[in-house]
């Protein structure tokens, strides 16, 4: 046996890559590939053995018996082979036999040798095949052997592929895994959604595996590692301010392994037995990955991932292929997947075609997750696995609101989860004709059901849902997708569409709550947070900012010429933030009035309540606020102290526990004495349940998001008002041990819908 992997995988690369420029048959090929390899390596015998319809089957063998080739098969999981396949991993046995996977096969004859090394022909991370060698002599093989083996077993899946070496008909079935898989993750965006894998950073192809010209391929590593380097050390110095979390994380880990000599030199060791430099890498990171399937440790696993993911990067560079799926554009309806996503990334795919999304990463309050939501794109976060278990083109179904991903499902499954889309569909149908009901109380109590918004296209929730305007437009989202900070111009563009597009809706416009969990590198990226939600954000940043606050300030007000212009502040904390806001607006509009400027027929200002501390000055801020409105989401966050984007707190506090329900049913009773109109725009008051409750505390006007405007005006005109005031007033003085339960059946009694 030659004496380095480098020598012996190359003699076979170039006696391979001529077998396969033949212009003889499949089978005359792989014979030929068989008797190649066991020739170099002086094996007795040599096989491969090819998934097909789920089987490995003998395709080719020197030195077991003939007659055994395409008779001899093994399930995945079964014998030596179909172990190797199932856990992509080689074994290397001195005596075959008394491995206790070990299935004998008599046709074969293969019980004359004892020593058997085998590994996994892999294809876009999945086993297609099996090649193993054999000895008559008890003997361990080499690690170089294995190594050459492996190299081998790369090469001759990517031929295999390439050269379509398996008759048609006969077909190499399996190139992809037939069997389904089922992965689970955390719920991001619900919904529900059908569509073929899209890799958001597609698997490039690798043309040649072979080198012609081995100085050439090292030559195209050595560059491509310096462009990588380059790339990653300009992220870094652009992200040099609060790189803390899971960028810097990432970043530095990433300029860790870029700069590993290790790394660069097993790569270049490939490049030695002669390969490309496509194929060099690839090789390299096969072996990554093997190990990553071993490894138990969760935080080495993690950087195995970005080590994994470097490496892609590296093979992108180095073969041209670098765009991602969304210049490619989406040909079908598609479901993303990706590690993680920036908003902008999310908005440049055909929003005809993206039907979801799947992250490996993810989280309730990532930007990327924002701007989902308003799409109305589902996704689903945290799920691991999805590059072993996923390949480009497999049919999904995603159904967030189960927290599952089924991969090829069964058609049972497929016919469960239409079945349960079906119904949604009727559901929502049935819901569909509500639109133009207007949601009055039984007792005649019209409430006002209005939208969030944030997104241009989310006006056009208005015409479908048949909402009475937008009672929280988070003008943040612009700034949250776009790259740079937008023009005061742009600004104004956007506000002029959508109160254009509202017609004669009312509209009420959030000045940006950016900061904390929505930090803009460009704008909040110098200072470091411990507690962001409580940090510098929303009107605080505003306040201080205000360059920037004038800009939105002017561009809302000569958007709304002519027009009535509702503006809210977020995150008031004290009267005097909101004075100040105000006079600051107050400034801008003089200023435009006195050069002549069309301006808005009248301002209407109003303060959000999120900060429980605001409740205890309403005295002093009510006489001056046009309106009031609570955004349930921080208020709850703040008054309990659990952080609303924590997954072990998101059910720990109830909105219907006495604590919230008192609090709020005082702040509106506030606001009625001082005939201040007050409205709720969390995500609470889209909980049918919750909704029902807070008209009882008398709250008279709700924002919620569009998917829930129709269930709300099935549960408002079926209650009678008077009455659920009456059951909140007794239940706020004595309340229920489980107010949730007392009010569930005090609707039920009353066939109040709820959904
Ligand atoms: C809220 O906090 O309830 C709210 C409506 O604002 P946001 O969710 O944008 O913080
Ligand atoms: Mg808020």
């Amino acid at each position: 046996m030659p004496s380095t992997a480098a020598t012996s995988a190359r003699e076979i690369l170039t006696g391979l890559h001529s077998v396969m420029a033949k212009r003889t048959n499949a089978q005359a090929k792989l014979d030929k590939v068989v008797n190649l390899i066991g020739e170099s390596m002086e094996s007795e015998v040599c096989s491969i053995y090819l998934l097909r319809e789920g089987c490995l089957e003998l395709f080719a063998t020197r030195g077991l018996k003939q007659e055994a080739v395409h008779v001899t098969r093994l399930a995945l999981g079964e014998g030596l082979v179909g172990t190797i396949a199932k856990k992509i991993g080689v074994l290397n046995l001195a005596e075959a036999a008394s491995h206790p996977d070990f299935a004998y096969k008599p046709e074969t004859g293969e019980e004359l040798f004892h020593s058997f090394a085998g590994v996994p022909i892999v294809r876009r991370e999945r086993a297609i095949g099996v090649l193993c060698v054999q000895h008559a002599d008890p003997r361990g093989y080499a690690d170089i052997e294995i190594e050459a083996l492996q190299t081998v077993a790369m090469v001759l899946a990517e031929l295999l592929a390439g050269a379509k070496l398996v008759d048609a008909g006969k077909g190499l079935a399996a190139q992809r895994d037939p069997m389904p898989a089922r992965l689970t993750g955390q719920k991001l965006v619900a919904g529900m959604a059908r569509g073929v894998a899209v890799f958001h950073q597609p698997r490039v192809t690798i043309e040649h595996t072979v080198a012609e010209d081995t100085e050439a391929e090292r030559a195209r590593v050595y560059s491509a590692f310096r462009r990588m380097r380059e790339g990653i050390d300009t992220m870094t110095r652009d992200a040099e301010f609060g790189t803390a979390g899971e960028l810097g994380e990432v970043l530095a880990t990433y300029k860790m392994f870029a700069y590993d000599e290790g790394w660069s030199r097993r790569i270049n060791e490939a490049i030695d037995s002669g390969l490309t430099a496509e194929a060099a890498i690839e090789r390299v990171q096969q072996r990554t990955r093997m190990r990553m399937r071993e490894i138990d440790d969760p935080l080495l696993a993690e950087r195995m991932h970005d080590l994994d993911d470097l490496a892609n990067r590296l093979q992108r560079i180095v073969s041209g292929q670098v765009g991602t799926a969304a210049q490619g554009g989406l040909k079908r309806d598609s479901i993303l997947i990706a590690r993680n996503l920036g908003p902008a990334e999310l908005l440049e795919y055909d929003r005809r075609r993206l039907k979801g999304v799947v992250l490996e990463e993810g989280s309730l309050t990532a930007h990327v997750i924002i701007v989902a939501r308003a799409m109305g794109v589902p996704v689903l976060g945290r799920v691991k696995d999805v590059r072993v278990a996923i390949v480009e083109g497999d049919p999904l179904l995603l159904d967030v609101d189960e927290g599952v991903l089924f991969v090829r499902p069964a058609a049972s499954v497929e016919t469960a989860f239409d079945a349960k889309r079906q119904l949604g569909h009727k559901r929502r149908a049935a819901l569909a004709r509500m639109r133009d009901l207007p949601p009055v109380t039984t007792d005649g109590k019209r409430i006002a059901v209005m939208v969030n918004a944030g997104l241009r296209d989310d006006v056009e929730a208005l015409n479908v849902t048949g909402a009475d305007g937008i009672g929280l437009f988070r003008t943040e989202f612009q700034f949250l997708v776009s790259a740079t900070l937008p023009r005061r111009e742009s600004q104004q563009r956007l506000y002029k569409s959508v109160l254009d597009a509202a017609g004669d809706k009312p509209v009420i416009f959030r000045t940006v709550d950016i900061g904390g969990d929505k930090a803009l590198p460009y704008l909040t990226g110098e200072i470091e947070e411990e507690n962001p939600a409580m940090g510098w954000r929303a009107l605080r940043l505003s306040l201080d900012r205000t360059a920037l606050m004038k800009a939105q300030a002017r561009a809302l007000i000569e958007a709304a010429a002519g027009r009535t212009l509702q503006v809210m502040f977020p995150m008031v904390s004290e009267p005097w933030e909101f004075d100040e806001a105000k006079a600051l607006f107050e400034a801008q509009h003089d200023w435009l009035r006195d050069r002549g400027h069309p301006l808005p027929k009248i301002i209407r200002y109003g303060a959000m309540l999120e900060v429980p501390a605001l409740a205890e000055t309403l005295d002093i801020l009510l006489p001056n606020l046009d309106f009031l409105s609570i955004g349930t989401n921080d208020l709850t966050q703040f008054l309990f102290a659990a952080d609303r984007a924590h997954p072990r707190l998101a059910e720990r506090y109830d909105w219907l526990s006495p604590a919230i329900l008192r609090f709020l049913a005082r702040v509106v009773i506030a606001c009625d004495a001082a005939n201040v109109p007050v409205g709720v725009c969390g995500e609470m008051g889209g909980r049918p349940l919750e909704a029902m409750a807070l008209i009882g505390l008398g709250i008279e006007r709700l924002s919620i998001t569009p998917a829930s405007v129709a269930p709300l005006k099935a549960m408002i005109r079926s209650l009678d008002a008077s009455a659920i005031r009456t059951e909140m007033t007794t239940l706020l003085v004595r309340p229920s041990s489980d107010m949730r339960a007392t009010l569930q059946s005090w609707a039920e009694a009353r066939h109040v819908a709820l959904g």
